[in-house]
């Protein structure tokens, strides 16, 4: 999700709020959470105040909770992390504005606004996530190598290994790592241009601007002009590049013209270049150029650290056992470890507990045995759900009953496997465009039509079940 979508999205969160928190509270802890990014169904807010993690949670959770399905129009989960490094950003700049006359109070809100205003315009142009920094980054075995070459990058732009390109499988903190360079550059180099684009955005932007008639060619300059125009273009997920041939010839160009004017790239991917069959060789051949690095699943060591981390950002008190535990049931995806760990801190909020080795067990012992969604099970569900069949789907029947069906399963394959667009059209065996159609069709529906969000959700749970 777009980071100005995220920040009007918790501007209307934060009106409900306004109604439902009591104004000292509101002021001091809420007022100046800064949203930090929208991923994996949960909401992320940073604070610069170490003690409002603690204290939103544990007082207003049910508040912040039904403000978020307020406006959401579903459950989603939220976490609030301190931001040690944002604080002694405000501190420093409080110093050195200390001359003015005011009230000691009004000074230090106007200093946050403003930091925060002028991080939010960069932030919003690069279309980063606050939260992946290098700062709460854990480096362990599994990714030292990659890590030590990322920050290199980063004190270095487009000096020492240009394109930077990091593998692993999902959930191994490739994004984080690669956004963590981004925000290096924006706080330590303002000077330079920072883009962070998801490849399938990349794709589907493109798409979208070669479908425009007469006005084609300007809007393709523009599109050009905006991806050559950089410093530091991070791409993330690059296997989801399509193997049509514009796509190709369109990001070997950006990667040329960029290359060429000494620009750094970064570059993500579930797998090496070379095992990623529908690239062409030239764009192979330029995506080794630099250096390459991977990220392996987390030792037990790495993964409580991990843990740890997130317990002390969320000013949490988690007895050892309780880590262990999460750490030896969550093995291969650092996403699903710190998943079980929101739960975990979501579900003693709301209990007003303290997290013991009984909660925690308690909590995700049903958790553990979750199983993976394919596009096949999410179209079984859709299909009995609307007394239709996965065959109806794979046809070209204009049936409104089964096209109706259609345009949810595409929207829930989408929403919840890991598939690319791509995938979901062969599946189908429709084309892209008529896949992102009917997403992008259910997805405005289930904002206004309460039925067809009723039926959405249905459908999810009968596939958690
Ligand atoms: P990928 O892009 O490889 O699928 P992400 O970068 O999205 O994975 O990471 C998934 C989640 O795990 C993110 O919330 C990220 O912050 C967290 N994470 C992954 N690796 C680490 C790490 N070494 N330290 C702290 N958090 C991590
Ligand atoms: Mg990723």
């Amino acid at each position: 999700m777009d980071i100005l979508e995220v920040k009007k999205l918790w501007s209307d969160v934060k009106s409900e709020l306004r109604e439902t928190i009591p104004a000292h509270a509101f002021y001091s802890w809420v007022d100046a959470l800064e949203p930090a990014g929208f991923d994996n169904n949960s909401f992320s807010l940073l604070t610069v105040h170490m003690m409002a993690p603690q204290i939103v949670r544990h007082s207003y959770y049910s508040q912040m909770s039904s403000a978020f399905e307020k406006v959401f129009g579903r459950k989603i989960d939220f976490s609030i992390d301190y931001d040690a490094a944002l604080a002694e950003k405000y501190k420093k700049e409080k110093k050195k504005e200390s001359a003015r006359p005011k009230s000691i109070y009004k000074e230090e809100e106007e200093d946050q606004q403003k930091s925060m205003d002028n991080l939010a315009q960069m932030q919003s142009f690069s279309n980063l996530n606050l939260k992946y920094k290098f700062e709460n980054f854990v480096v362990g075995e599994n990714n030292r190598f990659a890590h030590a070459v990322a920050y290199t990058v980063a004190q270095n732009p487009a000096k020492k290994y240009n394109p930077l390109f990091i593998y692993g499988a999902s959930g191994l903190g490739k994004t984080h790592l690669m956004q963590a360079i981004g925000h290096y550059i924006i706080f330590n180099k303002p000077k330079l241009k920072v883009k962070y684009i998801k490849t399938e955005e990349y794709v589907n932007e493109l798409i979208k601007n070669l479908q425009y008639g007469g006005e084609r060619n300007a809007r393709m300059d523009k599109f050009r002009q905006k991806y050559r125009n950089i410093d530091v273009l991070l791409i993330d997920d690059i296997q989801f590049l399509e193997s049509k041939t514009y796509t190709m010839e369109e990001i070997f160009h950006t990667f040329d013209s960029l290359y060429n004017n000494n620009k750094q790239i970064v570059i993500t991917s579930d797998r090496l270049p070379k095992d990623i069959p529908t690239l062409p060789d030239r764009l192979r051949t330029r995506f080794e150029m630099g250096i390459i690095v991977d990220i392996t699943p987390p030792d037990f060591e790495t993964r409580v650290a991990i843990l740890k981390n997130l317990a002390e950002v969320r000013c949490l008190d988690v007895p050892f056992e309780a880590l262990e535990y999460i750490a030896n049931n969550y093995v291969n995806n650092v996403r699903e470890l710190e998943g079980a760990f929101n739960k975990v801190s979501a579900f003693v909020d709301i209990e007003k507990i303290p997290v013991t080795l009984d909660v925690v067990k308690r909590v995700l012992n049903c958790e553990a045995s979750k199983k993976e969604l394919t596009i096949e099970m999410v179209a079984r569900a859709v299909s009995e759900y609307y007394g239709v069949t996965v065959a109806d789907f794979l046809s070209s029947s204009r049936n409104q009953k089964v096209s109706g069906a259609r345009h949810v399963a595409v929207y829930l394959a989408r929403e919840l496997t890991e598939k690319s667009f791509e995938s979901i059209a062969d599946f189908f065996r429709k084309k892209h465009t008529t896949m992102l159609y009917s997403y992008e069709k259910i997805k405005d529906e289930i904002k206004v039509n309460k039925d067809m969000e009723r039926a959405v959700n249905d459908i999810k749970n009968s596939l958690r079940s």
